[in-house]
């Protein structure tokens, strides 16, 4: 086994975030185990990944990237075969429970996708591997070979990096972000809509916050669009790092708060039924980084507060801070079966946060809190 292609191979993938909440490495390198990542979903699991590129050999510019072309080092990649002989190792010894493939983009995408569809072939056909594969679609790629790739994974992703079109261009001058990346994007949800059975976990994708002049305004509209025209329904936001070797090297980072800020901002759109034109945002159309964007809409709307547990809409209680989706249909289904709230307890055991709710409820017509609005 090659170590040090594994290490940088593995090392070059390690900002791809996309259908988990973080990566890390952490519980891995005492193991010296190379492009393992202990990859942490959404619902709490925590699974040993193998993450790599195929290959660090790429064509495109982008200015984040330390594989983009005008960067000189001596480049690498794994041959298909070579690939799936360093997964199987790591598969049959319990150090990897998936694999999660990319790759740059040395000249042509279709071959550069080929690669990656050949390994999942081999896997799935030659061994079969029944267990997760995450392919990342090469952006320019052909519609037959995504949905080729569409029915080897488990999910696809393009990676989108940019809300906007202005914003792309300012990231990488050799793609072109409505042909080479959204179009790609469409077609994976129209091969999904037309053939449920393909890639069953379906597509995400992944926006960087902070290496453009985006605000926060466009990665909610961004967000929101890509819900409701393409059915993702959580974007993964990574924030912008300075890499050495990067064109941006030297550009400031974001503000450690932005990215959690805008995940809250994010639910608020995509699952609390907030307009964007809602969410609270600076001139400049940024979020204010100090308080949780929910719980500022509730203070600066005293009108809508308090209200009242027994009697409100589903939409109404979700508004509310520390009520989220799962408490406000616990409160709908317990007064749908009969169940009539008095004292906050209740409400805590069934998963509100109630310091958080408090100043803004009524339990049998009694304000909760004493706080002035
Ligand atoms: S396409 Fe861009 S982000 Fe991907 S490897 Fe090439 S330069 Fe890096």
């Amino acid at each position: 086994m090659n170590v040090d292609k594994l290490k940088i191979l593995g090392e070059a993938s390690q900002y791809d975030l996309c259908n988990y909440v973080s990566m890390n490495q952490e519980n891995f390198t005492s193991k010296n185990l190379p492009g393992i990542y202990n990859a942490h979903t959404s619902s709490g699991c925590s699974v040993p990944l193998f993450k790599t590129l195929m290959s660090n050999h790429c064509a495109n510019d982008c200015l984040y990237c330390v594989n983009h072309c005008q960067n000189k080092f001596e480049r690498i990649e794994y041959s298909p075969e070579e690939l799936v002989s360093v997964f199987l190792h790591y598969y049959q010894n319990h150090y990897a429970e998936g694999l999660f493939l990319s790759s740059g983009m040395p000249g042509d995408p279709d071959k550069a996708l080929e690669n990656l569809v050949e390994v999942a072939r081999k896997l799935r056909r030659e061994h079969e591997y029944q267990g997760y594969i995450h392919l990342k679609i090469i952006p320019g790629a052909s519609y037959d070979l995504i949905k080729r790739s569409m029915s080897l994974a488990d999910r696809v992703s393009v990676n989108l990096e940019s809300a906007t079109s202005a914003g792309f261009s300012e990231l990488t001058s050799t793609k072109d972000y409505q042909k080479d990346v959204l179009r790609r994007m469409k077609w994976i949800h129209r091969l999904k809509r037309r053939y449920p059975d393909l890639a069953p976990s379906g597509q995400s994708t992944q926006l960087i916050v902070g290496a453009n002049q985006e605000s926060d305004e466009d990665v909610l509209n961004r967000v929101k669009w890509l819900k409701k025209h393409l059915d993702i329904k959580l974007s993964y936001l990574s924030p912008f790092k300075a890499l050495e070797g990067t064109h941006l090297q030297n550009n400031p980072l974001p503000d450690s708060k932005r990215v959690p800020r805008l995940y809250q901002a994010q639910f608020l759109v995509n699952s609390y039924g907030f307009d964007v034109e809602e969410v609270i945002l600076d001139d400049s159309g940024n979020l204010f980084l100090e308080e949780d964007p929910k719980y500022l809409w509730a203070q600066l709307h005293p009108n809508e507060f308090p209200v009242e547990v027994n009697e409100s809409s589903y939409r109404e209680l979700i508004r509310v801070p520390g009520i989220g989706p799962q408490s406000a249909r616990r409160i709908i289904e317990a007064r749908r079966l009969g169940r009539h709230f008095t004292h906050l307890d209740e409400l805590k055991k069934i998963g509100v946060v109630v310091g958080r709710a408090e100043p803004f409820i009524k339990l049998n017509r009694a304000y909760q809190s004493t706080l002035d609005f």
